[in-house]
């Protein structure tokens, strides 16, 4: 077996891997923030950094790998307060909805799912820690980190830091590069507000310091491997640099990997879109657990992925392709002997790992396993074994052969995703928007188009006022 190469995004090359504990990996995986379901984005993530670690583990590594639930941040104070609700019991139903999500896509669970209300107390001794080394100062009862004084800021995503003012903060978790300023490790409580009292004074932590705490803690002061979505290499990862190691003195990470964002219909997802699709919604639309798992894992993670109805067929057919070759293997009568396909099946073998190598080329990997899987033609018995072992070892990184979606889906009580609509229940939401706008209550209108859309319906307005629906 060859090396293991990553395109580490600090200093944007490729690097062999190598773990700093021999036979050991420990990876971090920033886990959802909790105030929604997760949505297909996030899962394309979560399915990679799956990949990731199956991978890792199928190269004879321990693995310890360590995700957060981010309990507390921004938007979770104000959808919590919204729904008047104490943050840990508004965050409790996304939470169990998570990892019932994750164990529908076949998604190993962590070694640690930890969330980040549980870390109160290591976030409060971090930030401690770098108080005593002059990294920190408070302004109205908020804790800021002075980026000037960690002359390494930006090195991750070379946000260019010259033209910062000092004491120019930013107290929002999440920004853009042109707002990099000293960002809030802890801050003042607002009226209203749910608080923790400490040492540092009462409020609550930003969202940065929660994953430098909980990594740390968890897996030591330098670990191997870091990742997540693009969107979270600025600000978020940048500043989990300059806190954990303002404060250790030591490298954080050795290994960033950063996960390209999915789109739909080559467009970001949004809401306002109608284009914006939670895992369960795709499944009460009648997809899967097993297609949506292998479309999300057949694009490389440093490609962007594009959600279409056409990729969701050609993942649908290429996972009955591969379940039919395997039933065929096991049930199938061939003439005794070898033929070229014993050979065929190891090469595949060798070029599956030599594309996982290669900073996880999953498309490279499926490929040379598809190149077995359409051989039928002078199988023989022979054949069988080394054939297997090749689908076992594609299905040990896949995860997509056994047949049990129904199982999946009734585990989260989706079996009866015919929740299709009725033509007779279209036409009466489609009523019901057409009397909101024309009471000009433009929200409810988005509103039920936006639940048509999830349902699978698309309207199209024309200019002589009526409303046409169609199916996806
Ligand atoms: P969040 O819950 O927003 O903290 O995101 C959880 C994970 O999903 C993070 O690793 C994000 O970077 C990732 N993520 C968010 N949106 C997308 C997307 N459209 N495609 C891929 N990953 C995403
Ligand atoms: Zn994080």
């Amino acid at each position: 077996m060859g090396d293991i190469v990553f395109q580490n995004t600090l200093g944007a090359e490729r690097q062999v891997f190598v773990s700093l504990h021999p036979g050991q990996v420990r990876m971090y995986t920033c886990g959802p923030t909790v105030y929604d379901f997760a949505h297909i984005g996030n899962f394309r993530t979560f399915v990679f950094q799956d990949i990731l670690r199956r991978f890792l583990r199928s190269r004879g590594f321990e693995v310890i790998q360590v995700t957060n639930f981010t309990d507390v941040d921004d938007r979770i104070i104000t959808k919590a307060a919204e729904a008047k609700l104490d943050i840990r019991d508004f965050t409790a139903k996304y939470i169990e909805a998570f990892l019932a999500d994750q164990r529908v896509l076949g998604i190993k669970e962590p070694e640690y799912m930890v969330r980040a209300t549980d870390h109160i107390e290591d976030m409060v001794q971090l930030i401690e820690r770098l108080t005593a080394k002059g990294f920190t100062y408070v302004s109205d009862g908020s804790v800021y980190f002075r980026i000037s004084q960690f002359p390494d800021y930006g090195k991750l995503t070379h946000v260019d830091t010259a033209g910062i003012k000092a004491g120019a903060r930013v107290d929002v978790d999440r920004y853009d590069k042109a707002d990099a300023r000293d960002f809030a490790l802890w801050k003042a409580p607002k009226p209203g507000e749910f608080v923790w009292k400490t040492r540092i004074g009462p409020g609550r932590p930003g969202w940065h310091i929660e994953c430098s705490a909980m990594a740390m803690k968890h897996l030591g002061e330098t670990i191997d491997i870091h990742s997540g979505g693009v969107d979270l290499a600025f600000p978020h990862h940048e500043n989990e640099i300059a806190q954990s190691e303002a404060a250790t003195g030591k490298p954080f990470v050795r290994y960033w990997l950063h996960a390209e964002h999915l789109l739909v219909d080559s467009q970001k997802m949004a809401k306002s879109l109608g284009n914006f699709y939670t895992l369960r919604d795709l499944l009460e639309k009648g997809n899967k657990p097993s297609t949506l798992r292998f479309l999300l894992a057949s694009v490389p993670y440093r490609r962007q992925l594009n959600f279409t109805q056409e990729g969701l067929q050609q993942a649908v057919s290429s996972v009955e392709r591969l379940r039919n070759f395997a039933t065929r293997l096991d049930t199938g009568k061939f003439p005794e002997g070898t033929s070229a396909l014993s050979e065929g099946a190891e090469r595949a073998r060798e070029n599956f790992e030599r594309g996982l190598e290669d900073d996880l080329n999953t498309a490279q990997a499926l490929a040379a396993v598809f190149d077995v899987a359409m051989d039928h033609g002078a199988f023989r018995q022979g054949d069988v074994a080394p054939v297997r072992k090749t689908l076992e070892n594609f299905d040990a990184i896949f995860a997509v052969l056994q047949d049990d979606d129904e199982e999946k889906l009734r585990s989260i009580a989706m079996e009866a995703h015919a929740s299709i609509p009725s033509n007779e229940k279209i036409e009466e939401l489609v009523a019901a928007r057409q009397v909101a706008r024309k009471t000009r209550d433009f929200a409810k209108a988005d509103r039920i188009r936006q639940e048509l859309a999830n349902q699978g319906i698309i309207l199209e307005d024309s200019k002589d006022g009526i409303v046409r629906w169609k199916r996806k």
